[in-house]
C-alpha cells in the first residue's frame, strides 16, 4: 500500500477520494487552486438520479451510477459522523413528468429493466400524478415515480466531507495557486509545485481531481484528455415545504425542494468556456418552464440564480483508472452531470487502485487513455 498521496482539485472529487484514502490510512495532501467546492461541485442540485439519468440501458456506466447511489448510506453516515455536519440527504423519491401521451409509450421497457436494478419505479396517471405532485399542472398526461432516488444539500456535503478530511488529518491546501509542475520519477513516486505553496510536495502517488481542467495535465501525461466545461445555469425559488414533494424532471428542466426554503430549479447546458456568468435566455428558460410545469410559481421571483461548470468529456463518460504505464498516477474527473451521485463509488474506486486491489465493479470503460491512440501516448516519466 502506498504511503503518502497528493489528491489535485478540491471539489467534491477530490474531497471525496482524499476522505477514503485518509479513512484507509494513507497520508494524503489535498491541493486546490482555488476554493474548496468553489466549481461545480458547489453549484450542482445534488440530485442522486441513477435511473433518471439512465434510461436506454443497464452500461457500465449505470452501473457506476447505482453502486454508487447504493454506497450514499453508509458514505453519509460516515461523512456526517466525522465531521460532525449534517449533508441533509432527503430520500425524496423522484417523478418524471410527461407532457403527452405518447412520451410516456416507450416507457414500459425502461420501467422493466430498471425494476429489475431496483428501482421500484411505477408509472402514473394523471390522477395518481396529482395525488402524488398536487401542484403540477393540469397539462402533464402522466409521470414514472422512482421512490429510490434522493437528494442532498451538495455544498453543505463539502463542507463536511472537507472538514472530515481535517480530522483524519488531511493536509488541505486551498487557494495553492496555479499547479505549475508535475514531475512522475523514473524511480517512482511524484513531485507537484503548486504557485501559492513554498515547497514542493512529494508523494508516492497521485490522483487528478481537477474537474472542467483536467485537459491542463496533458502536457505532462502525453496523453489527450478532452475534458471541456459545460456551463450549467440554475435558480432557486422561495417556496414552503410541501409545495414539491419530490424530484421533479420534465422534458426541459427539473425542480428539487430543499430544507432551507428554497426550491431549485435547473439547469441549462451551454457552452460558454470558463464562464459561469448567468445570462437572462437561460434562466428565463428555467423561469418558463417553471410556469409551464408548475402555474402556481407564475409572477414569483427567482430568489437566486448561480452557474457552474461541468466537467464533460468527449463520450459522456468519466475518466477513471490509472493511466496506463504508471501505478503513480490515477484520474478521477470528467463526471459531467453526475460528479455529486458518483463521488462515493469513485473514492471508493480510486482508494482500491491506490490500495492495488481488484477493482469492485467494471471501469475499462473508462479508461483515461482511451481518447489517444498508443502510438501517440507520450512519455510520463521524468
Ligand atoms: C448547475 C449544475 C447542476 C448539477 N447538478 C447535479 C446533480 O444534481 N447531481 C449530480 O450528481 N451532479 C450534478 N452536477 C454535476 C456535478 O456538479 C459535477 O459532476 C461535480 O461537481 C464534478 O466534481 P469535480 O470535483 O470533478 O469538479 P469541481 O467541483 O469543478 O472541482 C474541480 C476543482 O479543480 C480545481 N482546479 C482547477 N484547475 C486545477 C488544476 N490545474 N489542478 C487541480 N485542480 C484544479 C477547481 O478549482 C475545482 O475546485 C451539476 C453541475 C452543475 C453545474
Amino acid at each position: 500500500m502506498p504511503q503518502s498521496v497528493i489528491i489535485l482539485g478540491g471539489g467534491i472529487i477530490g474531497l471525496s477520494c482524499a476522505f477514503e484514502a485518509a479513512r484507509r490510512g494513507m497520508h494524503v495532501t489535498l491541493i486546490e487552486p482555488s476554493e474548496l467546492g468553489g466549481q461545480a461541485s458547489g453549484a450542482a442540485a445534488g440530485m442522486l438520479a441513477p435511473y433518471s439519468e439512465n434510461t436506454e440501458q443497464p452500461d457500465d456506466f449505470f452501473h457506476l451510477c447505482l453502486s454508487s447511489l447504493r454506497s450514499y448510506p453508509e458514505w453519509i453516515r460516515a461523512v456526517e459522523e466525522l465531521s460532525g455536519m449534517p449533508v441533509e440527504w432527503v430520500q425524496s423519491g423522484s417523478i418524471n413528468v410527461f407532457m403527452h401521451e405518447a412520451d410516456a409509450l416507450p416507457i414500459a421497457s425502461r420501467l422493466q429493466w430498471q425494476n429489475d436494478w431496483g428501482a421500484r419505479a411505477q408509472l402514473l396517471d394523471a390522477a395518481q400524478l396529482r395525488k402524488l405532485e398536487p401542484m403540477v399542472s393540469h397539462s402533464a398526461v402522466a409521470g414514472v415515480f422512482t421512490p429510490q432516488e434522493s437528494h442532498v444539500y451538495a455544498p453543505k456535503l463539502v463542507s463536511a466531507l472537507a472538514a472530515a478530511c481535517r480530522k483524519l488529518g488531511v493536509a488541505v491546501h486551498a487557494h495553492a495557486g496555479e499547479i505549475e509542475e508535475v514531475l512522475i520519477h523514473t524511480s517512482g513516486g511524484v513531485t507537484v509545485r503548486a504557485q501559492g505553496l513554498a515547497s514542493l510536495v512529494h508523494a508516492d502517488r497521485l490522483v487528478v481531481c481537477a474537474g472542467a481542467w483536467s485537459g491542463a495535465y496533458e502536457r505532462w501525461f502525453g496523453l489527450s484528455i478532452p475534458v471541456h466545461p459545460i456551463r450549467g445555469q440554475i435558480c432557486s425559488y422561495e417556496h414552503q415545504a410541501d409545495e414539491v414533494r419530490h424530484m421533479v424532471f420534465a422534458s426541459q428542466a427539473y425542480w428539487v425542494g430543499k430544507r432551507n426554503a428554497r426550491l431549485v430549479c435547473g439547469a441549462s447546458e451551454d457552452v460558454a468556456g470558463f464562464a459561469t456568468s448567468v445570462t437572462e435566455r437561460g434562466i428565463g428558460r428555467l423561469i418558463r418552464s417553471s410556469n409551464q410545469l408548475f402555474p402556481f410559481l407564475e409572477g414569483r421571483q427567482t430568489a437566486h440564480s448561480w452557474a457552474g461548470l461541468r466537467p464533460a468529456t468527449r463520450d459522456g463518460l468519466p475518466l477513471l483508472g490509472q493511466i496506463e504505464g504508471t501505478t503513480e498516477v490515477i484520474m478521477a474527473a470528467g463526471h459531467y452531470r453526475n460528479g455529486i451521485l458518483l463521488s462515493p463509488i469513485t473514492a471508493l474506486v480510486v482508494a482500491d487502485l491506490l490500495e492495488e486491489k481488484k477493482a469492485r465493479l467494471s471501469i475499462s470503460r473508462f479508461a483515461p487513455q482511451r481518447f489517444t491512440a498508443p502510438a501517440s501516448r507520450g512519455r510520463v516519466r521524468a
